[in-house]
């Protein structure tokens, strides 16, 4: 690998141009002194070669699932189909303007419309807006969906909700961004909800429950229907972090377990790369008795074709327009593509995971015993004896060619290491990344020393963590 870590900057020689028109017969341009720089442009100077071989090799620096495999727990980091990206770059879909009539952009609305409809069926909730343009904005759609119907109902004190310590982060975030209480209740062992602490958690000011099925544990919620109950009895909503749906496709829906709300991530199951801030949508789906409060506006089916609407009682407008139509074509022609085999796609997802997690449980503690979903949670290496935590093991994989698992995440166990392969990983692949753990097991035995210094052959070593987020360092050192 190329270890070049200097910036352009330091690239520099001054005086160093790429091309200059300088001399070549065109005359000056003679600007107004206002629209003049007082000082030169701080920029590097350097060559056309230097400009172009610096970033072809810092992206080749870059790791990504096109370089290898990204076992990344809860984030499902996966293949998406080229086939897709061709589509969505259309002319006719790239060159569309916002502000066009509708009348002329009917194809668009028609995909927005029957993406929804694809959602509800998989997902089993009876409407979506595609709108929110990511998963934790998705969720707060769904909160202030939440907020809106209590004050609708004349149910004012409803300011709790209720998050699982195993929780995704966000989930307590967008419950405060949206004005609520957030009431953490402790898991089990395994990482459900333990219903004597959420009995004792639920009461006339529950706003709802934030839950994920299967849980960031990788275990199915077995008492679902009854969590449900518990909360509608007490008068809140139940919300469905579906994220990653990856576990369910083709085999259960949220709306059959009782929930209300659900956001999806369509950069995580149905087909955006992800990872790096974006683009993104989390479309959120509702119950019936909740479509009213749908974000501002909804396309709805007329007998000419395809128009926008506000429902009755919406919480407003979420951001400029009506969401990332990249990325809403990108899911419908995936979605068009599987067709019904997207219902292969949960199944595909549980089996690699478990094949991973079975051929690796004899080095590593198994917080949750028997079969996992789509992912699973090991939780730091049975044999200890030479101090390698679940931290060396992810910096040693990184010496293999692999990206590191999700570590220290769920919080719930202390040396959490979380392993998504998803569905599209071939056996081959899987079965290199359990030879690599394996031989990293190996090594922690016999010469933990190179484990616990790893990595040894990236373009960084080993970094002080703490350090850099204490100490930030966001511009180059000799800029002013
Ligand atoms: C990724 C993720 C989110 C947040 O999605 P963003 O698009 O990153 O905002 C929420 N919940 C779970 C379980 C996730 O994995």
């Amino acid at each position: 690998m190329n270890k070049d870590a200097t910036l352009i900057f330091e690239k520099t020689k001054p005086g160093r141009i790429g091309f200059n028109l300088k001399d070549k017969g065109f005359p000056n341009v003679d600007l107004p002194q206002s629209l003049l720089r007082a000082t030169p442009a701080d920029l590097p100077e350097v060559s056309e070669f230097d400009v172009v071989r610096h970033y072809t090799l810092m992206s080749m620096k870059n790791f990504g699932v096109e370089t290898g495999f990204y076992p990344l727990g809860s984030c499902t980091m996966k293949y998406n189909p080229k086939i897709n990206d061709q589509l969505a770059t259309l002319p006719g879909f790239q060159n569309i303007h916002p502000l066009q009539p509708i009348s002329t952009t009917q194809g668009l609305m028609q995909i927005y419309f029957e993406t929804a409809s694809m959602l509800s069926e998989i997902s089993g909730l009876d409407a979506y807006s595609l709108n929110p343009f990511a998963g934790a904005h998705g969720e707060l759609a769904g909160l202030m969906i939440i907020k809106r119907y209590h004050m609708a109902n004349n149910d004012l004190n409803r300011n709790k909700i209720i998050v699982p310590d195993s929780a995704h982060g966000t989930n307590p975030a967008s419950a405060t961004v949206a004005g609520f209480e957030t009431i953490e209740i402790r898991s089990n062992d395994d990482g459900t909800v333990n219903i004597e602490a959420l009995k004792e958690a639920l009461g006339e000011d529950t706003a709802g429950l934030m839950l994920t099925n299967p849980n960031t544990a990788g275990v199915f919620e077995k008492d679902i229907r009854l969590i449900a109950d518990l909360v509608h009895e007490a008068g809140g909503l139940l919300y469905y972090d579906g994220a990653n749906l990856n576990a369910l496709l083709g085999v259960a829906k949220p709306g059959d377990m009782g929930f209300d709300i659900t956001h999806i991530n369509l950069h995580k199951t149905f087909s955006t790369p992800h990872g790096g801030g974006g683009p993104g949508s989390g479309p959120i789906g509702v119950m019936k008795h909740l479509e009213p409060f749908l974000p501002d506006p909804v396309v709805i089916k007329t007998k000419t074709g395809y128009d926008f609407k506000t429902p009755t009682m919406s919480i407003g407008t979420l951001g400029h327009f009506y969401g990332n139509a990249s990325v809403w074509i990108r899911a419908y022609v995936y979605l068009l593509t599987y067709g019904k085999d997207v219902a292969m796609i949960g199944p595909r997802a549980v089996l690699n995971a478990n094949y991973v997690k079975d051929a690796l449980k004899e080095h590593f503690n198994t917080p949750i015993s028997g079969h996992s979903m789509h992912e699973f949670v090991f939780d730091g290496l049975k044999d200890d004896s030479t101090g390698i935590k679940t931290l060396d093991i992810a910096k040693r994989l990184l010496d293999y060619g692999f990206h590191a698992p999700t570590i220290y995440f769920p919080l719930i166990f202390h040396q959490s290491m979380m392993v998504e392969p998803t569905e599209v990983e071939s056996k081959e692949t899987l079965d290199q990344f359990i030879n690599a753990l394996k031989t990293v097991v190996k090594e922690s035995l016999e010469t933990p020393d190179l484990v616990k210094t790893a990595p040894h052959t990236t373009v960084v070593r080993r970094l002080d963590e703490v350090k850099a987020a204490r100490q930030t360092i966001l511009k180059f050192k000799d800029m002013p």
